[in-house]
C-alpha cells in the first residue's frame, strides 16, 4: 500500500510524517508519473486557489488528478476538500478551478478569516465512541450535497465537517495537525479509504 501526498501547496509534510508514524509508506506527488505509482491520494489543507495554479503548470496533471479522485482512494483535508468539491461558494468573480469528483457544494472560509480558526471536539460514530479533536483554518463547510454523499461529522449547528462518497472521504479540518489522535490516518492502512470507514468503526473504537 503506498499513499501519495499531493505535494504543490500547503500541509503534505505533517501527512507524511503522520502516515509514516503508523509505518504507512508515503511519498509527495508532483508529476503524473508519480501520482501512476499511488494506491491513494491525499489532497492536504492548504490554499485552494494556488493548488489549482501549480497543479495546472504542468500539462495534463489536472485531468490526471481528475481521472485519479474518480477512480481511487482520495481523501481531501480543507482545501483538498475544496479542490475536491463539483461546486463552490467564496469564489472570486469568475470562480475558481477544481478538480471535482465530489457531488457537493462547499463554501470557502466559511467561518471567516485566519483570527476565526479554531479547535474543537468531534463526534464522529464511524471513528468510534471517541470524539476527535479538530483543527478548523481558515476551514470550509459543505452545504448542499448529493444523495450519494454521506455525512460523517457535523458542527453543533449541522454544519457538515466529515463525509465520504464512494472513494473519497473529505474533511472541512486538518487531522495532521493532531498528533494524539491516529485514527483518521489509520484509515490509510486500508486500499478503499472511505469504503472502509464504517467497517474500520468496530476496530478502532478504543483502540487508538
Ligand atoms: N481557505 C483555504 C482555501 O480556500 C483553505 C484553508 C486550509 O486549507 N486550511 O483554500
Amino acid at each position: 500500500m503506498l499513499i501519495g501526498v499531493l505535494a504543490l501547496q500547503g500541509a503534505f509534510h505533517e501527512h507524511i510524517t503522520k502516515l509514516n508514524d503508523l509505518k504507512i509508506e508515503a511519498i509527495p506527488i508532483r508529476t503524473s508519473a508519480e501520482l501512476q505509482k499511488v494506491d491513494g491520494l491525499i489532497i492536504p489543507g492548504g490554499e485552494s486557489t494556488s493548488m489549482a495554479i501549480v497543479s495546472g503548470r504542468e500539462p495534463n496533471f489536472l485531468d490526471e488528478l481528475r481521472q485519479f479522485s474518480r477512480n481511487k482512494p482520495t481523501w481531501g483535508t480543507c482545501a483538498g476538500m475544496i479542490f475536491l468539491a463539483e461546486r463552490l461558494i467564496g469564489t472570486k468573480k469568475n470562480g475558481q478551478v477544481t478538480i471535482g469528483g465530489l457531488d457537493a457544494t462547499v463554501a470557502r472560509n466559511f467561518f471567516g478569516s485566519q483570527v476565526d480558526s479554531f479547535e474543537t471536539m468531534l463526534q464522529v460514530p464511524e471513528l468510534g465512541e471517541k470524539p476527535i479533536r479538530a483543527v478548523f483554518i481558515r476551514a470550509p463547510v459543505m452545504v448542499e450535497k448529493g444523495d450519494s454523499v454521506k455525512v460523517i461529522a457535523q458542527l453543533e449547528e449541522n454544519e457538515i465537517v466529515a463525509a465520504r462518497q464512494k472513494n473519497i472521504l473529505v474533511t472541512s479540518f486538518h487531522p495532521e495537525l493532531t498528533q494524539d489522535d491516529r485514527r483518521w490516518h489509520h484509515l490509510c492502512q486500508y486500499p478503499h479509504i472511505a469504503h472502509h470507514v464504517k467497517h474500520l468503526s468496530i476496530q478502532l473504537n478504543g483502540e487508538l
